[in-house]
C-alpha cells in the first residue's frame, strides 16, 4: 500500500498506451484522486485500464487556487497523482508550482518515470546525446524566436524543441535563416504512434522533406537540432597559434575578434575553439 500525504508525479503515454509502467497503473489505482490537465482526456487513460479513481483538474488557468486545494488534502493524509495528457507532468506541462508549492510544505513528492517525448526522440535520432539542452516550445513572436535560434549559432550541444504542426514549417524557415542551410537537424514526429517517423538531414533538406507534402506537417513535432562542431582544420595552424597567444594576454572574445579581423575568419568559430582550447 502507498504511503499517506504523498504527491506522486506520474508519466503517462505519448501515444502508444502500452507504455506505461506496472507502478503507474497500481499507483494510479490505490491513489484517493487523480490531478489531471484535461480531465476528458485523461477518463479514456483510467478507462483504457479500468482504473476508477476520481479525476480533478489541475492546468494553467486554476493552478494557483487547486494547488492550495490539493496540499490540504495532502495534509489531511490523502494520495494524489499527478498526471498530464501525454508524457511526464512538468515537462512543457503544468504543475511546476504545485510541485514548488508541495516540497516547501515538506510534503513528499514522488517521481514514477515514463515516457517523454523530448528523450523518445533524442534517443533514437542519431545525433549526440552526452549533453542536450531542453528548449520546451521555441517563442512564438518573431523577434523572441530568431534570438532564441541565433544562441544555437555556437551551441555545441544538441538541442531539443517541441514544436506545433501550425509553426514547424516556419520554424526551420528561421533555423535556416539564423543557422544556415546546412545545420544538421533530426525531425521526429509522431513518436509511439502508427506514423512515426524520424527525417534527418540538413535544415534545408528538413524543409524540402516537409513541403513535399502536407501530411509530413501534421500530427506532434520534436525538433532537434545537432551541435556546431568548429573543426579545427578549417583554421590554419597560424591562426590557432595567434588565437593561443592572445588568450594568454586577452579576454577570449577579444582575442577571437582579433584574429578573426586578422585571417577573415568568423568571430563565433574562433571564439567556440578558444572555449575548446
Ligand atoms: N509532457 C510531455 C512530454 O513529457 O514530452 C510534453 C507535453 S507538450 C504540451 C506537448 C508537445 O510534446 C507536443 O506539441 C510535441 O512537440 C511533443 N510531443 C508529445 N507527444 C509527442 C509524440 N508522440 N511525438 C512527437 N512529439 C510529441
Amino acid at each position: 500500500m502507498i504511503e499517506s500525504g504523498t504527491l506522486f508525479i506520474v508519466a503517462t503515454p505519448i501515444g502508444n498506451l502500452e507504455d506505461i509502467t506496472h507502478r503507474a497503473l497500481r499507483t494510479l489505482k490505490e491513489v484517493d484522486l487523480v490531478a489531471a490537465e484535461d480531465t476528458r482526456h485523461s477518463q479514456k487513460l483510467l478507462q483504457h485500464y479500468s482504473i476508477s479513481t476520481r479525476l480533478i483538474s489541475l492546468h494553467d488557468h486554476n493552478e494557483i487556487q487547486r494547488s492550495k486545494q490539493l496540499i490540504e488534502k495532502l495534509n489531511q493524509g490523502e494520495r494524489i497523482a499527478l498526471i498530464s495528457d501525454a508524457g511526464t507532468p512538468l515537462i512543457s506541462d503544468p504543475g511546476y508550482g504545485f510541485v514548488n508549492q508541495c516540497r516547501l510544505a515538506g510534503i513528499n513528492v514522488v517521481p514514477l518515470p515514463g515516457p517523454c517525448a523530448a528523450i523518445t526522440a533524442l534517443c533514437a535520432a542519431g545525433l549526440a546525446t552526452d549533453k542536450f539542452k531542453f528548449e520546451g516550445f521555441l517563442p512564438v513572436k518573431t523577434m523572441a524566436k530568431q534570438q532564441t535560434l541565433q544562441k544555437l549559432l555556437t551551441e555545441t550541444m544538441t538541442t531539443v524543441f517541441y514544436e506545433s504542426p501550425r509553426r514547424v514549417v516556419d520554424t526551420i524557415k528561421q533555423t535556416i535563416a539564423e543557422l544556415g542551410p546546412q545545420r544538421e537537424m533530426v525531425i521526429a514526429k509522431e513518436l509511439t504512434k502508427t506514423f512515426e517517423t524520424f527525417y534527418s538531414g540538413t535544415a534545408e533538406a528538413c524543409l524540402d522533406w516537409l513541403e513535399a507534402d502536407v501530411n509530413h506537417q501534421r500530427g506532434e513535432f520534436v525538433l532537434m537540432v545537432a551541435g556546431e562542431k568548429p573543426s579545427q582544420t578549417d583554421v590554419s595552424s597560424e591562426a590557432l597559434n595567434l588565437l593561443k597567444l592572445l588568450m594568454n594576454e586577452l579576454p577570449l572574445k577579444k582575442a577571437a575578434a582579433v584574429t578573426a579581423e586578422q585571417y577573415g575568419l568568423k568571430k563565433n568559430k574562433l571564439y567556440q575553439l578558444g572555449l575548446d582550447l
